[in-house]
């Protein structure tokens, strides 16, 4: 038996074989929305018509799914637009999801606000409390465990594998938003999660050029469904926005790495400066998921959330104080942003339980040189 491939191999080369007719390394982008049939029914390589599939988004798709150690992959327009599709393909009306108390806003808007129109019955609950977990699903009724970890804003890392078992026992299948660690970092099929899905939008594209969204898992079943979806529904990933997503896949693991160093240096340099009242940050020991988070991941990613101890306002004046850090919504791109999540990517949860603390600002952290990035940050930070 050969040795399993190491995952850097994988990223470059998984579903990323050359040309065969003009020698050409990289894939072509396949832009197009048809393709031609040697007599009714006579597809080359099975394919008919884009919505269908196209070649470009099967290379990212069977990249995809090699990364997460899943059996199927499919990309979409959007996170969103994945999410929306796992959700019709799993549920029936009446059926009950429970979520991760601080899941992305817009998931908890997609599930609370359009399937609820479907019948569809949602309760939000605190994921690193298992009992509460326990209590939260209703077994035969709950179909859907969806989980966050690191979760977004607040990083709460939780247990995939005891909470698969919850949910499992349950009746139900566990979901996992991997976006914030990406498969370099996590996986979570390897630990007993059914179905993970993505932004691909954030660290996997990596260069804020591109929105996308997948969705992996093993079962055949519910993969066919999520595929009928992805068809009879049609939020596919175009062919370019496919080919800049792989793209930015090959080089995820060298960004990752620099992600991760980044943010540690950061989050340490900042433990005890007197502005802050809590730095957010797995990979600081003081982090109550750390151990957790040394079990389930590889490396703590680059994202950090701050707590500023003066408030809201002070928040809000750091956030619009920087310059190497720019303000922006989204994250996981080789740039550094900083976000004010109460008004900005959470404001969709304002007023209900999943609200942020209105004293928390997010870094998403780039790739520059960290001695930057601190001094920027040293800069922006009031003195106390
Ligand atoms: C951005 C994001 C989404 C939604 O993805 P889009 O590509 O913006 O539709 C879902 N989950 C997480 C964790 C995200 O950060």
């Amino acid at each position: 038996m050969p040795r399993k491939q190491h995952f850097e191999t994988t990223a470059i080369h998984a579903g990323q074989e050359f040309d065969p007719s003009t020698g050409s390394i990289i894939p072509p982008i396949y832009q197009t929305s048809t393709f031609v049939q040697d007599g009714i029914g006579g597809f080359r390589g099975g394919y008919e018509y884009a919505r269908g599939g196209n070649p470009t988004r099967t290379s990212l798709e069977t990249l995809l799914a090699a990364l997460e150690g899943g059996k199927h992959a499919f990309s979409f327009s959007s996170g969103l637009a994945a999410e929306d599709a796992l959700l019709r393909a799993a549920l029936e009306p009446g059926d009950h999801v429970v979520l991760g108390n601080d899941v992305y806003g817009g998931t908890h808007r997609l599930i609370d606000k359009i399937h609820s129109k479907s019948g569809i019955l949602n309760d939000t609950v605190e994921m690193m409390d298992l009992h509460a977990v326990q209590k939260a699903v209703v077994p035969g009724k709950t179909k859907i465990l969806w989980l966050e970890t690191p979760s977004n804003p607040l990083m709460k890392i939780s247990d995939i594998g005891e909470l698969a078992e919850i949910g499992h026992a349950a009746g139900a299948i566990v979901v996992v938003d991997n976006t914030f660690a990406s498969p370099y970092l996590q996986k979570p099929l390897s630990l007993a999660a059914d179905v993970v899905v993505h932004s691909t939008t954030k660290y996997l594209g990596g260069h804020s050029d591109v929105l996308g969204g997948a969705v992996v898992l093993n079962d055949a079943e519910l993969a066919s469904k999520v595929g009928f979806q992805q068809f009879a529904a049609g939020a596919v990933s175009g062919p370019m926005d496919a080919w800049l997503t792989v793209r930015g896949i090959k080089t995820l693991a060298v960004r990752m790495d620099r992600h991760s160093a980044n943010a540690q240096a950061i989050a340490e340099h900042l433990v005890g400066h007197p502005a802050l009242d809590r730095i957010y940050y797995p990979g600081l020991e003081s982090h109550p998921g750390h151990e957790l988070a040394k079990t389930q991941m590889s490396g703590f990613g680059g994202m950090i959330s701050l707590g500023l101890k003066a408030g809201p306002k002070a928040a809000r004046k750091f956030a619009e104080s920087t310059k190497v850090f720019q303000l922006a919504e989204s994250l996981g791109g080789v740039e550094s942003l900083i976000g004010y999540p109460s008004e900005m990517t959470h404001a969709s949860v304002k007023g209900t339980a999943l609200e942020v603390p209105d004293n928390i600002i997010r870094l998403s952290v780039g790739i520059e040189n960290v001695d930057d990035l601190i001094d920027d940050l040293d800069r922006a930070l009031p003195r106390r």
